[in-house]
């Protein structure tokens, strides 16, 4: 008998769903194992009954709940629990989904404030001064799944490695757990390394004095860190290189930007990170800001709006 799966998108670009797809022709053999129930990505099911009939939100029972993006509104919530519900394992796919990913940059502001910044014209109805009929409430902040309810499995990148998604999905097809890296992005990246940097001062990516592109074969050139480049492979999970292992930016000489989350799941990667710099004799005051080594990992309460004295 085949495994049931439903998918569904929550605060998501979809580029997890990409990913899904970039399994190539592996995705071939995994559809004759499994029945998607509900994908939105590659087919209309309703929400409400199929006419839109059914008063409450109900979606199809299954063996396997893929879920990507956090949650950031009333309906992305309804949607998370509803599947929790009809699922038997809960798989939170991407790193909007593990750890509110990009969309939770959002955090450091109060929602009136982002509301004030793109609604800056004044709408048709003077009582109302954002458009609001039919549009879910936002919750008070953007969220990752295993805020509001139980995952089972968790499988971050943004979006994740095809060969990542393929070995999650069959492992549960095979009633294993999947073979899935621990490590740091560090841990898999090929550069040379000879201990403390030379550079006291974060130097600009494009000014990297070190740095000879392609010319230099990856496992010669010099670890970006230690050149002075912020790189935060030390603070994030490894696994974007999917069977090469090789991390994906690394191969193509760009330094990591943390995309994986932290290397445990609980890790804060921005404290992380200022440790892993000032380690490398980088003077961290340096920096022209930190919010941003929160990139991908500011929910579970790591980014939130400055306190301001007046409670605005
Ligand atoms: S993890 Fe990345 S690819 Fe996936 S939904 Fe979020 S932003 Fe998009
Ligand atoms: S800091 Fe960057 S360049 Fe250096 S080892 Fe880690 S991932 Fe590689
Ligand atoms: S190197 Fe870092 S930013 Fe780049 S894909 Fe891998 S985890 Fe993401």
């Amino acid at each position: 008998m085949k495994v049931k799966v439903l998918s569904e998108w929550l605060n998501s670009c979809s580029g997890c769903e990409i990913a899904v797809v970039d399994m190539g022709e592996r995705l071939l053999d995994v559809l004759n194992l499994v029945d998607f129930v509900h994908i939105p990505v590659l087919m209309d099911n309703k929400y409400y009954g199929q006419l839109g009939d059914q008063k409450h939100l109900s979606l199809p029972e299954a063996d396997v709940g893929l879920i990507s993006g956090g949650i950031r509104n009333e309906e992305h919530l309804e949607l998370a629990q509803e599947i929790r519900k009809k699922c038997k394992i809960v798989i939170a796919l991407g790193t909007c989904a593990t750890h509110g990913g990009i969309p939770s940059l959002c955090n450091t502001y109060g929602n009136n404030e982002i509301l004030d910044r793109y609604y800056t014209t004044e709408t048709t109805d003077p009582s109302d001064s954002y458009p609001s009929a039919g549009i879910p409430e936002l919750l008070e902040s953007c969220y990752a799944l295993d805020e509001k309810i139980h995952v089972d499995v968790y499988l971050p990148g943004c979006p994740p490695h095809p060969d990542q998604v393929f070995e999650a999905l069959v492992a549960l097809l095979e009633n294993r757990p999947a073979n899935l890296s621990d490590k740091s992005v560090c841990d898999t990246c090929p550069t040379r390394r000879e201990g403390k940097g030379d550079l006291k001062k974060l130097t600009r990516f494009l000014k990297a004095p070190k740095h000879n592109g392609f010319a230099e074969p990856l496992d010669t050139m010099r670890c970006l860190l230690e050149q002075g480049i912020l790189c935060m492979g030390a603070v994030t999970r490894a696994g974007c290189g999917g069977n090469t292992i090789t991390p994906r930016c690394l191969s193509v000489r760009v330094p990591c930007r943390g995309c994986y989350g932290p290397v445990k799941h609980e890790g804060n990667q921005m404290m992380d990170m200022l440790n892993a710099l000032a380690s490398n004799g980088i003077d961290i005051t340096s920096l022209p800001e930190t919010t941003s080594l929160l990139r991908f990992s500011g929910a579970h309460g790591q980014l939130r709006p400055p306190f301001k004295e007046d409670g605005a």
